[in-house]
């Protein structure tokens, strides 16, 4: 149901996460949680409330300096901890948080389980994380690996990824909106700075308000700087808006 990311400085990623997080909650929701990226992939989710995944991260040390997370409003599955996301494929080196319905997530699903993977949930984005972990078994390198998944797919989506050695993230949209944050020192192809992505702009609009809206059928790659494509791959010149607040 909503959706953010970040990548950030040091330990400030977590913060900024959870506390999008709970400027979402309007939005209505079951279930939330948080990926951090860094030497590995870390995972925090749980059924209930924002204040509950809080308390769930008190006990833990996720680290790293892109992270995702996610509020659900579940389509596909009850709200339990399982069903929660972000979800990861079978190696935990990819991890995902999507926003939508998956309509063709059940031949997708039973494909891959007759490939040998093991579903931990009964959600219709947990094919997302497995087929990016299909491609990235071939050799593609992640952002064609991303690419290749979410052109597989079909349905309203806004999809974020985590996946494990590559620096940054990787985000599509279809029928589901996801607008770029650019923050400290950010930039286009440009390394080092810090980046916000959203369902929603309330989610980030407490630390910038120059963005980047993404359409329909567009990706966006943050490692070094941001980068759009379309789904052939090929460079999206983007425009830079600056919110006004009292429009
Ligand atoms: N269809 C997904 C699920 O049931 C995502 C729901 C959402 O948009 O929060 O987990």
């Amino acid at each position: 149901c909503g959706i953010i990311g970040c990548i950030g400085r040091g330990s400030q990623t977590l913060d900024t996460l959870v506390h999008g997080l709970s400027k979402l909650e309007y939005r209505g929701y079951d279930s939330a949680g948080v990926a951090l990226g860094g030497t590995e992939l870390s995972v925090s989710k749980t059924a209930g409330e924002v204040a509950d995944l809080r308390e769930k991260l008190n006990g833990q040390n996720l680290r790293g300096g892109a992270g995702i997370a996610h509020t659900r409003w579940s389509t596909h599955g009850p709200p339990t901890d399982e069903n929660a996301h972000p979800h990861t494929d079978c190696a935990d080196s990819v991890t995902v948080v999507h926003n939508g319905i998956i309509e063709n997530y059940q031949s997708l699903r039973d494909q891959l389980v007759s490939d040998g993977h093991t579903f931990t949930s009964d959600t219709d984005t947990e094919v997302v994380p497995h087929l990016i972990e299909t491609y990235l078994s071939a050799g593609e390198n992640p952002a064609d690996a991303f690419r290749a998944a979410i052109n597989d797919i079909q349905g309203s989506y806004a999809i974020a990824a985590l996946i494990d050695g590559a620096n940054g993230l990787f985000a599509a949209r279809n029928d589901s909106p996801l607008v770029v944050g650019l923050g400290d020192g950010a930039d286009f192809n440009t390394e080092g700075g810090v980046f916000y992505l959203a369902s929603d702009v309330p989610a980030f609009r407490d630390f910038t308000d120059e963005v980047v809206y993404l359409e329909d059928g567009e990706f966006v790659r943050f490692d070094r700087g941001i980068q759009v494509t379309d789904r052939s791959g090929t460079v999206v010149d983007k425009d830079v808006h600056t919110i006004d607040w009292d429009a």
